[in-house]
């Protein structure tokens, strides 16, 4: 595993809609654990492709306190969501700028694993937060768009 630099505000890759991901082999999984890698050691718990500077629509999120509760989603996509919470938000890629954010309390996901399989996956209040923050990524968004909105 390798640990990735990672882009910053306002790099133009973050402003680009990342790619689907239609072949599941062993460079996808490779990004995947230096994703992880790359988001502990920067003590993160949420990254996106994006952020290393690869345009593809992949997450990883881990809010366990322990840290050892990582998982992935490949090409995420919200099927529904509800509700509405606010949590201080922050970033990797705007350090030192912090904000809070209304987003979905509830999140209903569709997403790809390792292999290609199609699965759905159900989120609420922080999880569902930060996996919204994430996929915001995926689309060339980032939660300065939401402060700026008002
Ligand atoms: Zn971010």
């Amino acid at each position: 595993m390798a640990e990735l630099p990672i882009i910053t505000f306002p790099d133009d890759n973050l402003r680009i809609i990342s790619k689907e991901i239609t072949v599941f082999d062993s460079n996808v999984k490779t990004l995947i654990n230096d994703m992880l890698e790359t988001m502990y050691k920067m003590n993160a718990i949420g990254l996106a492709a994006p952020q290393v500077g690869c345009n593809e629509r992949i997450i990883v999120v881990d809010i366990s306190k322990e840290k050892n509760k990582p998982f992935y989603l490949i090409n995420p996509e919200v099927i529904h969501s509800s509700g509405g919470i606010k949590f201080p938000d922050r970033c990797l890629s705007l350090p030192g700028i912090y904000g809070d954010v209304r987003r979905p309390e509830r999140l209903k996901i569709k997403y790809n694993d390792l292999f290609g399989n199609q699965l759905k996956l159900e989120a609420e209040e922080i999880m569902a937060s930060v996996i919204h923050h994430e996929i915001d990524h995926l689309n060339g968004v980032l939660f300065i768009d939401y402060l700026l909105a008002g």
